[in-house]
């Protein structure tokens, strides 16, 4: 059917081209993504591009030119929405030719492009990708102060999957993977950031893509205690439903430390600054070896308790797919020291789920009970130092009995304390329930 349309009009281009200039390509639209740390902008075009760009930095204002040839242009750049600290306007001028078009870049900064051509895929036609480096958007996420390590807060890491050009998975009546789970991210951000014991850092503050080191990278430049990577699940056919929590796989965990082992820069990065870009002995690479491993195996071993908290307290707000910890190979399941995990919030390619991912009320009841999941695992294990190590809660499993108020007073708390910590909507309690007892107002 597309065929016979091109068929089709390069023969009118054929009939009209004596008359006017024949443009064989058209940009048919314009994208542009800011990230922190770079600007990517994105021509949408009806065929390959045949391009060539130059930058002029001796004058002001700083410009990238790129000349698009035998290309017209259906977009209005005036509509484009250009948000970027990089970008000042994105313009037409004079082209070389009747038959190509230009497009001038106004920059705020002499910066490197990469300028290459993107083939078709799924989702998108051909483009031609304009990726400058440098500050793009304001900086958000937090730095940890001196006192504030004192008494740190954890920090949570926050992946928000996707994002930009890659929509990720795609559900039935069109909804975009990389919007939902932006949205869970900052939801569950929200609830952390209100908890005295943690804090939160979105890897993916917006709309635009990052690539799976850059987003591990991020969270290591913040020491976060725990990376939570926020996905929805898809598959071929319609019927899967459910949520899952992966964490690294042995394998990837054997690759990763070999990767590491290599260079020689990341990993004193990652074991904390320990110098061993001078060592080349036996002793010191079997010393490196060791700590990597041992780091690895914790970073593991926490990523999997704490993905079974997340289960247990996902099971309460939505349908599982899986009921234990899944292992998998995921490039962004690398961190070496960073108990990391990837969640899949439930299945895009179901009808019934995607409308429950799209709705409000259960992005809100993921997020939390991600939360939860979280916050009981860092109550059982607190890292030292941490607001969660200094004001350890009691543990309490519910006896035969026992109400709120019971407890309440036996622990010199209040009710609305107790159900405040634990999520709990009713006063019912049941025999065997594990309830955190947060210590005196
Ligand atoms: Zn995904």
């Amino acid at each position: 059917m597309k065929q016979w349309i091109l068929g089709i009009m390069s023969l009118v281009v054929v009939v009209y081209s004596a008359a006017v200039q024949a443009n064989s390509n058209t940009i048919e639209n314009v994208r542009v993504w800011p990230a922190p740390d770079n600007t990517r902008v994105v021509f949408d075009m009806a065929a390959t591009p045949e391009f060539s760009y130059f930058t002029i930095y001796d004058n002001l204002p700083y410009r990238l030119v790129i000349d698009f040839e035998n290309t017209g242009r259906k977009v209005d750049l005036t509509k484009v929405k250009v948000d970027s600290l990089l970008i000042r306007k994105l313009r037409t001028s004079t082209p070389k030719s009747k038959s190509s078009t230009r497009i001038v870049f106004e920059l705020s900064e002499k910066v490197d492009p990469q300028v290459f051509a993107l083939a078709a895929n799924d989702t998108y036609g051909e483009r031609l990708v304009v990726d400058l480096p440098g500050r793009s958007i304001e900086r958000t996420g937090p730095a940890l102060s001196a006192s504030q390590l004192q008494e740190r807060k954890v920090t949570i890491a926050i992946d928000a999957g996707h994002g930009g050009d890659d929509p990720g998975s795609i559900g039935p009546s069109g909804t975009y993977e990389k919007n939902v789970v932006l949205k869970i991210s900052r939801a569950l951000a929200d609830i952390i950031n209100a908890d005295p014991a943690m804090q939160a850092y979105l890897v993916r503050t917006d709309d635009y893509y990052l690539k799976h080191l850059t987003r591990v990278r991020k969270a290591e430049q913040v020491k976060a205690d725990m990376f939570l990577s926020i996905h929805a699940d898809a598959f071929t056919s319609p019927q899967p439903r459910g949520g899952s929590v992966w964490v690294l796989s042995n394998r990837r965990a054997n690759n990763e430390m070999g990767r590491l082992l290599e260079n020689k820069e990341r990993l004193s990065e990652v074991l904390g600054g320990v110098d061993v870009s001078a060592s080349s002995d036996d002793s010191s690479s079997y010393l490196s070896e060791t700590l990597i491993s041992m780091s690895m195996d914790h970073a593991m071993a926490s990523g999997y308790e704490a993905a079974t908290e997340i289960i247990d307290e996902m099971e309460r707000v939505t349908k599982m797919h899986k009921t234990k910890p899944q292992h998998a190979s995921l490039a962004v399941l690398t961190s070496a020291n960073i108990p990391s995990m990837l969640v899949e919030t439930g299945f895009i390619s179901n009808p019934t789920e995607e409308q429950l991912l799209l709705s409000n009320k259960h992005q809100q009841q993921l997020a939390r009970a991600i939360y939860q999941g979280v916050r009981r695992y860092f109550t059982r294990k607190p890292p030292d130092g941490t607001y969660f190590a200094t004001n350890r809660a009691a543990r309490h499993v519910v006896k035969s009995g026992e109400s709120l108020s019971v407890l309440a007073q036996r622990y010199n708390t209040s009710v609305n304390a107790i159900k405040e910590r634990n999520n709990l909507r009713s006063n019912v309690l049941k025999i065997g329930q594990v309830l955190e007892i947060p210590s005196a107002p």
